[in-house]
């Protein structure tokens, strides 16, 4: 097992697949991009795939996440994940993407044996859009998340940052879109994660100010209490509204600063490069790759594996005065 010195187990698996993005969200990198990851350097295929496999079946993890950047950039997607879900036990799996490429490669990718996916959203407006992401690809996002409902990818969820006049006055409508659709809405606090170390505290929308948002037009409920268990979101029922399958309408917040649910994390990162992340605030990595390439077993993968996850601190401290962001951005670690 994963384990860590505070009693927490890591069952869930972040993996990046590369740190390169086809949008540029203002949140997290730079309009020219960034100096992305030379080739030689990103795990292939199967050296992915082995320590995927050594994770699943040696060390506990259930659950496998393709990230990035763009996850859809990488070619060999869909081969990536059938290598993942052919070993017993197999991991549950799931996609972060933008959306963008999404309406084509659905398909291959159910067939390949991914469970689901999540799509980020921010806006329904391509004006806002453009400001928000650089680029003109609302519509590819859309048609990509409907692709996603049709090929079996459920539930399909929605990530949004609000981001102070910009995308903040569309929370209710970004939550009506998605409950007439099916689409599980969860909105996530900006985090200080962005290339060009642009977050403010006193920017950022905080999980207080999105209920009472949401709560000008809906009625909401808390509706995990007792079940959240390592689940970053705080669910709530939203009252009288019902997604098309009949069941009753949800929304999720994820107070990542502001309620931080470290304690409770289940989560390792792996990298495009093959370095470990015990946390995605860590200034720390472990290097697998080294390892990898110059001939260590599986054991030995295995040991230097757990002892990254051993080390990880108590919390992410973006709330001590002493806080510094890790070296690398959102978009390089996988988000
Ligand atoms: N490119 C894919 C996407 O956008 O979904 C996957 C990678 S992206 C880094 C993963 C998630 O992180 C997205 O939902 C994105 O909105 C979110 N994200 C990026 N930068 C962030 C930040 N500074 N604070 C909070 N969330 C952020
Ligand atoms: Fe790309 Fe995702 Fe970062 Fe936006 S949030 S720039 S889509 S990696």
């Amino acid at each position: 097992m994963l384990s860590d010195s505070y009693g927490r187990v890591a069952t869930d698996l972040r993996v990046s697949l590369t740190d390169r993005c086809n949008l540029r969200c203002t949140y997290c990198m730079p309009a020219e991009g960034l100096e992305w990851l030379p080739k030689p350097e990103l795990l292939t295929d199967d050296e992915l795939l082995r320590l995927v496999r050594i994770g699943t079946t040696r060390l506990g993890i259930d659950e496998v996440r393709f990230t990035g950047g763009e996850p859809l950039l990488r070619r060999g997607l869909p081969g990536i994940v059938a290598g993942t879900t052919e070993h017993e036990p197999r991991p549950r799996t799931a996609l972060t993407t933008n959306g963008i490429g999404l309406a084509r490669m659905a398909p291959a990718l159910a067939e390949a044996g991914l469970d689901r996916v999540n799509v980020s959203l921010d806006t329904l407006d391509p004006v806002v859009f453009e400001k928000l992401a650089r680029r003109r690809r609302l519509d590819d996002v859309l048609e990509g998340m409907a692709a996603a409902a049709e090929a079996g990818l459920t539930p399909v969820k929605v990530n949004t940052v609000l981001m102070r006049d910009i995308n903040d006055h569309e929370a209710p409508a970004l939550l009506r879109f998605c409950i007439e659709r099916g689409y599980e809405l969860r909105f996530i606090e900006q985090m200080p994660l962005d290339a060009q170390h642009g977050w403010r505290r006193d920017n950022m929308i905080t999980a207080d100010e999105i209920l009472q948002r949401l709560e000008a037009e809906f009625g909401l409920e808390a509706a995990d209490a007792d079940t959240r268990g390592s689940a970053p979101a705080e669910l709530f029922h939203v009252r009288g509204a019902n997604f098309p399958d009949g069941r009753t309408a949800t929304v999720g917040v994820i107070g990542s600063v502001t309620r931080p649910f470290c304690g409770a994390c289940d989560r390792v990162r792996l990298t495009a490069d093959g370095q470990i992340r015990n946390c995605l605030f860590a200034r720390e990595e472990s290097d697998l790759r080294t390892p990898l390439r110059e001939g260590a077993t599986d054991d030995e993968i295995a040991q230097r594996w757990k002892a990254a996850v051993a080390s990880k601190l108590p919390g992410h401290g973006i709330n001590d005065p002493s806080f510094l962001q890790p070296a690398r951005p959102m978009s390089a670690i996988g988000g």
